[in-house]
């Protein structure tokens, strides 16, 4: 009886955030993947270039996001994110029953590494990557569960009432720059080859939990309703430029471990 009710429980709860967007907004999925896709080593580049048909990896950084409404992939929503609740860590919370991006991320970068998938499901992941590694570096993709990650927080940008969620994926990185994904590489990528392969180290479990503790210094400093612009991009710019190159290197390593 518990577990039928939990199992009505996660289906209401799917239906609920069935609507929502789980992701870095599209700029900021592209920004990534083309920090990332300016570190591969030649071989790993013309691989991933094979994988993916021909196209580039930005061409499917938020392919992800666009099909999360598709039922052939329903199995996969609750893979862009795991929301954390005050005084819960990763271990000690409930874990959802379809996967989060903890679950999800090292079973696709194994699958990935093991080079036994399928022509087809290796397309698959090589698409998974590109975007989880992005969406792991979003903040409130590691948020509360209480609010659902952000998106039941309410504030208001420059008086327009949003969310801090939506503030993190999209608001606060079209107000930042209006540069272009290239643009954006062009000026953050300036990190030396030691601070690089530094910054790319670690596993999901770590990226994650840095993610994690970044969330929770983001709600200790915003107040439910409350109004934010100028102050707020100037303290946190510094945040969306380093999770932004942490996860385009991070990406990379991976993708050169597997194709370089
Ligand atoms: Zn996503």
């Amino acid at each position: 009886m518990k577990m039928r009710r939990l199992l009505i429980g996660v289906a209401i709860l799917s239906l609920l955030i069935s609507d929502k967007v789980w992701a870095w907004g599209q700029k900021g999925h592209d920004v990534i993947t083309y920090i990332a896709e300016c570190h591969l080593t030649p071989k790993a580049k013309k691989a991933v270039r094979q994988v993916l048909g021909g196209h580039s990896m930005m061409y499917y950084s938020s392919w992800m996001d666009n099909m999360v409404s598709d039922p052939e992939y329903a199995s996969v929503r609750t893979w862009h994110y795991a929301n954390v609740d005050e005084g819960e860590s990763y271990e000690t919370m409930e874990k959802c029953p379809t996967g989060d991006i903890c679950t999800a991320l090292p079973e696709i970068i194994e699958k990935l590494k093991s080079r036994e998938l399928s022509d087809s499901l290796e397309t698959l992941y090589v698409k998974f990557l590109i975007h989880l590694v992005g969406d792991v570096h979003q903040p409130m993709h590691a948020g509360r569960l209480s609010d659902r990650g952000g998106n039941d927080f309410h504030v208001k940008w420059f008086e327009t009432p949003t969310n801090l969620h939506s503030l993190w994926d999209t608001a606060l990185i079209e107000s930042l720059r209006k540069w272009s994904y290239t643009e954006w590489q062009q000026n953050i990528d300036i990190a030396s080859e030691k601070e690089i392969a530094e910054m790319a180290k670690g596993s999901v479990m770590d990226w994650f939990n840095q993610t994690v503790n970044l969330g929770k210094t983001i709600y200790l400093n915003v107040e439910e309703d409350g109004n934010y612009s100028y102050d707020y991009m100037l303290e946190n710019y510094p945040i969306v430029e380093q999770q932004f190159l942490r996860a385009g290197y991070r990406l990379a390593r991976l993708l050169n471990e597997i194709y370089g």
